[in-house]
């Protein structure tokens, strides 16, 4: 019969790789905690319109890149591409900014999108990432890159990455530079792909995004956003570059920063690696002050950012993170059926004082139990055969030192508990 594999673009994540993960995963829910974010946890699917509205309807995403369906009640629905959208709907239908004036808020899950996949980008992928809403002020941008930088130097990644910061100012700013942005560029219209030719049309902002050398070239003389920055948007992203400065985050202006998502105002940010080959975005972010009105919540600033995982995973091949789950406390050797019971019950006490565990349950010979034993690396083994039955013991063995002794079965909790601390 043929073999079924898992879908183009999708992983397993093996036990093999699982612990990386995990250790991942915390570092990002401690650095989150430790500037009092709580964790939020969204459905996997919504209904389309959240992400048309919010995305926005040009965008790459939304136009080629969601697996949407239609639901047998005619209800559109969508697997989330994303998750700012996600967290701001429920910040809004749950009334967060009712209950505290600024809500700080992290997340970790699954998300899709039809991709070509490739190193670093699948068509399933893991983000982790911070919303905070409620402040337009410079140092809520400061503590949301704070908490990035926190994450990239716990991961030892911090040497090889680089902070590409911009600012794409407020709507009227972006107003008048996307008509300059246009007059720049329209005597070269032809020059450029039909991709920058539609973009010209939808969304010419994204043209600077551009990866052909031929337009990077030609748009090296463009007008600058920075030139069309209001007075509050220059003193907002100058506070930040202050403070950034002050707490020692380097960062490096690029004025063709803008993210492809339409919600994005003022602040964008990118931290881009070296270890990553073409898809180099480990992590992005920006504010998106207009968010929480396009979808229907009371005006309310926003900003976030959002990871790769998988890019992390990557890009931290190279550190010095363990790549084992610590090891197994106990192999309970058990010889013959009669031994079953005790083993079971003595294996479910030992773990009750938080040790971990494993008793044999393919009633396999003593020399395959022990060699099982050293292959998975545990530091004790025990041993109940019918003698111990009878005499209500059990043989301890220390794997490392090779010491063993005979503990009655009414003792073993003691003896471990003093062994361990
Ligand atoms: P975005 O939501 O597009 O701003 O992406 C934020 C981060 O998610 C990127 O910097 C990547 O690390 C990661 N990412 C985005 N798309 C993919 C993908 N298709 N596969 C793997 N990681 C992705």
């Amino acid at each position: 019969m043929k073999q079924l594999r898992s879908v183009k673009g999708t992983h397993d994540i093996l036990p093999n790789e699982i612990y990386k993960w995990k250790q991942l995963e915390t570092i990002v829910s401690q650095a989150c905690e430790q500037f009092g974010y709580h964790e939020i946890r969204n459905p996997i699917f919504e209904e389309t319109g959240l992400f048309s509205r919010s995305v926005g309807e040009e965008t790459d995403i939304v136009t080629k890149e969601m697996y949407s369906w239609e639901d047998i009640d005619g209800k559109h629905l969508t697997l989330r591409p994303e998750l700012t959208a996600s967290v701001t709907r429920a910040f809004i239908q749950h009334n967060l900014g009712n209950q505290s004036p600024i809500q700080r808020l992290y997340y970790s899950g699954p998300l899709f999108r039809r991709e070509r996949p490739q190193k670093g980008r699948q068509r399933q992928f893991h983000q982790f990432g911070v919303e905070a809403f409620g402040s337009n002020n410079p140092e809520q941008d400061t503590e949301i890159i704070a908490i990035a930088w926190r994450i990239l130097s716990q991961c030892e990644l911090e040497k090889e990455t680089i902070l590409n910061l911009n600012s794409i100012g407020s709507q009227e700013c972006r107003n008048k530079y996307r008509t300059a942005l246009k007059d720049y560029i329209q005597p070269y219209i032809k020059d450029f792909s039909q991709t920058s030719q539609h973009r010209f049309e939808t969304n010419p902002l994204r043209i600077l995004d551009t990866k052909s050398e031929k337009e990077q070239t030609i748009l090296k003389e463009a007008p600058k956003i920075s030139d069309y920055h209001t007075r509050n948007d220059s003193s907002h992203f100058d506070s930040l570059i202050g403070f950034l400065k002050d707490i020692s985050i380097p960062f490096s202006i690029n004025h063709k920063l803008v993210r492809g998502l339409d919600y994005y105002t003022g602040t964008v940010f990118e931290f881009n690696s070296g270890n990553l080959g073409a898809q180099d975005a480990l992590l992005g972010g920006g504010r998106y002050n207009g968010l929480v009105e396009t979808l229907g919540g009371k005006p309310t600033p926003g900003i976030g950012f959002a990871a790769g995982i998988e890019r992390f995973l990557i890009a931290m091949e190279q550190s010095k993170l363990d790549t084992k789950e610590s090891n197994l406390d106990i192999y309970f050797v058990c010889l013959g059926e009669k031994a079953l019971s005790s083993v079971l019950e003595i294996s479910q006490k030992l773990r009750g004082i938080g040790l971990k565990v494993i008793s044999d349950t393919l009633r396999r010979s003593m020399k395959s139990q022990l060699r099982e034993a050293n292959k998975l690396e545990a530091k004790y083994a025990l041993m109940i055969g019918e003698n111990e039955i009878n005499d209500g013991n059990v043989i301890f063995k220390d794997l490392s030192k090779g010491i063993q002794k005979t503990i009655l079965q009414s003792d073993i909790i003691n003896f471990f508990e003093e062994l361990t601390n």
